[in-house]
């Protein structure tokens, strides 16, 4: 297991009979023991880490490539993982992977505005869905890849790390269990300072700057953890930097609130121009957490703040660790025919929030 635990308060404790919080099965699939193939669409940084962790499974299992570069990238990937070179795609070859019964869903590791395109193919090629975040750039694309998984019966799972992770998930059970109290107030940001000549810097390909890329992370935990949709928004958006020519088209830095219809309120911040270490913290009439290290691939890292009971908590496992879960969640789901906790609709009412928040700060995208 996964998580190292010292001096847990009696609150903290899960019940005996709770589910252990995922952790990498390292078993075969339920419902026939064939491990899910999937095909990796876009063979950069993200789907390099997801090849990875499905090297690593048992259930989950790299099968196919779709790369503007078969001779290259293609290639090696291809000899690296044993796939063979007639499942190689292009981009202009990809809806042929219909044809491959070796294949039963896709991995979208692409640009933000081209995860629409290639859910929807993947979804007409009869393949079933994990999408990286955010879902796409507006919530008319995220409906769009909603309704076309549903008409062609697959499942479309986004891929949200936090939720798979047993520390979030250890901070949600907490939450739940009463022990801090109504809560009040969520405080939060993501960042990191971006090289310049990338998509994510486009408004073409990113769709929008910091909070479409890294904002969305305690945007999405907190609309998780209250399971409640934020109705009220504040944003300021500035860009200091003017010379590099990194933000032409995108802000460099935005901070915003929302509000729940509860009254609980999120004071949050995500940026292009700083190494900003991801961090949440979560403040109820009886205790507050704080949640260090939040959202990067290693040692999520959970303690209580101030007086009360002392917890002490953090996620041990390799960088792949978070992607081989949801690999094997999202495979179990496939061979059960179970929605997965993060579907579509997860994305969706991001898009909305984002959307929302864009307008706050007077730089609207839909
Ligand atoms: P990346 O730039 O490393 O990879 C993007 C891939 O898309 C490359 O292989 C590139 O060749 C390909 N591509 C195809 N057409 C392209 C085009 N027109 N312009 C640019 N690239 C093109 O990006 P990444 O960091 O792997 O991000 C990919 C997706 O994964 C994004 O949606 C991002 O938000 C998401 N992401 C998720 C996490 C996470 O922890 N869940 C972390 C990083 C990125």
């Amino acid at each position: 297991m996964a998580l190292a635990a010292t001096r847990v308060p009696s609150f903290a404790q899960p019940p005996a009979s709770a589910e252990k919080p995922g952790s990498p099965t390292s078993e075969p699939a339920r419902g026939g023991g064939k491990p899910v193939g999937y095909a990796a669409i876009g063979l950069g940084a993200i789907s390099d880490l997801f090849m990875q962790a499905c090297a690593k499974s048992q259930t989950a299992k790299i099968g196919a490539l779709v790369t503007g570069h078969p001779e290259t990238k293609g290639k090696h990937y291809a000899e690296l993982y044993g796939i063979p070179e007639s499942s190689i795609y292009t981009y202009d070859t990809f809806d042929r992977i219909a044809d491959n019964k070796d294949i039963e869903a896709v991995y979208v590791g692409l640009p933000n505005s081209m995860h629409r395109e290639y859910t929807i193919r993947a979804a007409h090629a009869g393949k079933h869905v994990l999408c990286e975040k955010p879902m796409a750039i507006s919530s008319g694309e995220c409906e769009a890849m909603i309704s076309a998984c549903r008409n062609g019966n697959r499942l479309l799972m986004i891929g949200y790390r936090v939720h798979y992770d047993p520390t979030h998930l250890e901070a949600k059970r907490i939450i739940q269990s009463g022990a801090l109290g109504p809560l009040q107030a969520f405080e939060g940001a993501f960042g990191f300072n971006a090289a310049p000549n990338q998509w994510r810097l486009t408004r073409q390909y990113g769709g929008g700057g910091p909070l479409m890329d890294v904002g969305i992370y305690p945007l999405n935990e907190i609309r998780w953890l209250l399971e409640e949709e934020p109705s009220e928004f504040t944003a300021v958006s500035t860009t200091r930097d003017h010379s590099s020519g990194r933000f032409a088209d995108v802000e460099q830095t935005l901070n915003w609130t929302m509000k729940f219809p509860s009254g609980i309120v999120a004071a949050l911040g995500c940026t292009y121009g700083a190494d900003m270490p991801g961090f949440l913290r979560i403040h109820g009439d009886k205790g507050s957490l704080e949640i260090t290290n939040a959202y990067s691939y290693q040692g999520p890292h959970l303690v209580s703040l101030g007086g009360g009971a002392h917890i002490d908590t953090a996620t041990q496992g390799e960088a792949t660790f978070h992607f081989q879960l949801e690999a094997e969640y999202f495979t179990n789901c496939i061979r059960t025919g179970t929605v997965p906790k993060t579907p579509g609709e997860e994305g969706l009412h991001d898009l909305r929030a984002i959307e929302a928040i864009y307008k706050a700060a007077g730089t609207p995208i839909a």
